[in-house]
């Protein structure tokens, strides 16, 4: 088995009187492409938020390479509040590239200045270096004749395999992605799932919410349901799929299948 690259044990968050997620506990493999389904409120993006300091948690421990990314702020008998320091957690941020539903480029800059954006403000690259970066990874996700367009002029499809080439531009060791496809009209989702498949072919780990059961079928290792803050259950796609051991996905998936 390859390491354990991301680790969360007994993750809690809670906004409000709501508790979002109830204690979860989840290992990705390092090469591993792992989906996320579940019904819409189930804590899906929350999840990922919390492992990408877009959230603290409340409870629990989250290991990114074996280094704490996030942890429980406060404990019954009042555990000392501690923060990361800004510096940390830019720097563990940078090992995570996260990709939305919507894509949120930078409407005055071409694909190709979005892209290279990251590596010189935050990398230090040189710019020469970083555009030439820039152009190979859009060639990548199929836009090289595109790379001088403003969004503006680029299709939803487009527009999102900017913002991966954008994400992979920092050379994450962890690419989450949060129902990259929802936000797209039908006829545009292939194009994106076709480069998150030969993203997945190349090795690369990712975290993978989504609504798309045949790409979840064709290209995850594992599939992990989620209702109502907490994991279901988790296993091969076949045996998920196929083979459901709770009600719960059962029923899932029968709405979605
Ligand atoms: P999913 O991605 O599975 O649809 P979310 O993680 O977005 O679920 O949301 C889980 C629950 O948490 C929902 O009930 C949602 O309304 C609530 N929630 C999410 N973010 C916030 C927030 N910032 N403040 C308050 N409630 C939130
Ligand atoms: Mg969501």
């Amino acid at each position: 088995m390859n390491d354990v690259i991301l680790r969360a044990r007994g993750v809690r968050k809670r906004f409000g009187a709501t508790e979002v997620l109830k204690g979860i506990d989840l290992d990705v493999r390092s090469g591993e492409v792992l989906c996320v389904i579940g019904p819409s409120g189930s804590g899906k993006s929350t999840l990922l938020r919390c492992f990408n300091h877009l959230e603290q948690i409340d409870a629990g421990r989250v290991w990114m390479d074996g280094e704490l990314i996030g942890y429980e702020q406060h404990g019954p008998s009042g555990h000392v509040l501690r923060e990361r320091r800004p510096r940390d957690i830019r720097r563990q941020r940078e090992r995570i590239g996260m990709v939305f539903q919507r894509f949120h480029l930078f409407p005055h800059r071409t694909a190709v200045q979005n892209v290279m954006e990251g590596p010189v403000a935050v990398k230090g690259l040189s710019r020469v270096q970083a555009e030439k970066q820039a152009r190979e990874l859009l060639d990548h996700v199929g836009l090289a004749d595109r790379a001088d367009h403003y969004p503006g002029q680029l299709s939803g499809g487009q527009q999102q395999r900017v913002a991966i080439a954008r994400a992979l531009a920092m050379e994450p060791a962890l690419m989450l992605f949060d129902e990259p496809t929802s936000a797209l009209d039908p006829e545009l989702v292939g194009e994106v799932l076709g480069v998150m498949r030969d993203l997945a072919r190349s090795g690369m780990t990712m975290v993978v919410v989504t609504h798309e059961m045949g790409f979840a079928r064709e290209v995850a290792d594992r599939v992990l349901f989620m209702d109502q803050g907490a994991v279901v259950e988790a296993g091969t796609p076949e045996l998920l799929f196929t083979d459901p051991r709770h009600e719960r996905t059962r029923a899932f998936l029968s709405t979605v299948l």
